[in-house]
């Protein structure tokens, strides 16, 4: 059970919680998703306008960690039209940075690699939140991160690009796709003990399955070590989105960079779920990919004058 639940967490303060809420009303009620074809799970009100260059900085890591950020990052480039603009200067060998004492705002997505109390983890802001003010503030100050990425490199290779991937997915508006309306995993996954479990707790992996086979459900889990996620990450991060939050999407995508991956237990069914994928997705899917493209479309080339 070491290598479960991965995936970002997206924590947000608790006193921003309320106007964001206030945005997602205003901005989702004259939404309607109306691309049936859609195949990820974006919400339109949190797409920019195609076209659009977003600027990145570090604050934190080396030179050789930002340069494969930035190279994975731009994978997205390929499929959607937008930038994302580094700052890389080759010559003297480095990127853009940002620092929580400059609040003059050095970039649109500012990374961290921090591991502290306030922000820790992988998690990333979400589409055009970084744009928005509330109540004539901005509601990510330019001296706070928008994007965390805690001991990267302790990460394989593979699972390293899968996590920048997926946090750059979060930035440009998409959002994880076993909380897609149309995949039902609320109902796939053990919130609860099996019945008759006896906690059984490691200390590296928390509370694991008993000696009878029994697996623990998902709020024993991740509410105590190791994770100690609160009861509203764990909502925010794996219920279901609601309908009518306009979502563009019609079938669901195991696949999808955007997805966690879960193991067996965590599912009432097991393998058999329609919610389990069997291994852990760490790169863009087709549908990703389809879906980048119809969330920000290229502009349609002029044809070129026949030079005869
Ligand atoms: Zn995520």
């Amino acid at each position: 059970m070491s290598e479960y639940p991965l995936g970002c967490s997206l924590k947000i303060p608790d006193e921003r919680r309320k106007r964001l809420k206030k945005k997602r009303k205003k901005r989702l009620t004259n939404l309607i998703a109306t691309d049936s074809r859609t195949r990820a799970t974006f919400a339109k009100g949190y797409l920019f306008e195609p076209g659009r260059v977003l600027t990145v900085a570090f604050k934190g890591g080396d030179y050789d960690l930002h340069k494969d950020i930035a190279r994975w990052a731009k994978t997205w480039e390929k499929y959607a039209y937008i930038k994302f603009d580094f700052g890389h200067d080759k010559e003297k060998q480095q990127f853009r940075r940002w620092s929580r004492r400059n609040k003059k705002k050095k970039a649109d997505i500012r990374i961290s690699f921090e591991s502290t109390k306030e922000n820790s983890g992988y998690w990333s802001a979400i589409g055009n939140d970084i744009d928005w003010e509330a109540d004539g503030e901005p509601f990510y100050p330019a001296n706070i991160p928008t994007m965390n990425f805690e001991n990267l490199r302790s990460r394989k290779k593979s699972k390293q690009r899968a996590f920048v991937l997926h946090e750059f997915g979060h930035a440009i508006g998409f959002l994880h796709e076993h909380q897609s309306p149309s995949g039902g995993c609320d109902k796939e996954f053990r919130w609860k003990d099996e019945k008759g479990y006896i906690p059984t707790f490691s200390k590296k992996d928390g509370f694991i399955r008993d000696k009878n086979g029994l697996s623990p459900g998902i709020f024993t889990v991740m509410e105590n070590e190791p994770y100690l996620w609160t009861t509203q990450q764990i909502r925010d991060n794996m219920l279901m989105f609601k309908r009518d939050y306009a979502f563009d999407r019609t079938k669901f995508d195991p696949k999808s960079i955007m997805k966690y991956y879960y193991e067996p237990w965590m599912y009432t069914k097991g393998k058999k779920s329609s919610c389990y994928s069997d291994q852990e997705n760490t790169t863009l899917s087709e549908l990703d990919k389809k879906a980048a493209r119809l969330a920000y479309p290229f502009p349609k080339k002029k044809k070129r004058r026949s030079r005869r």
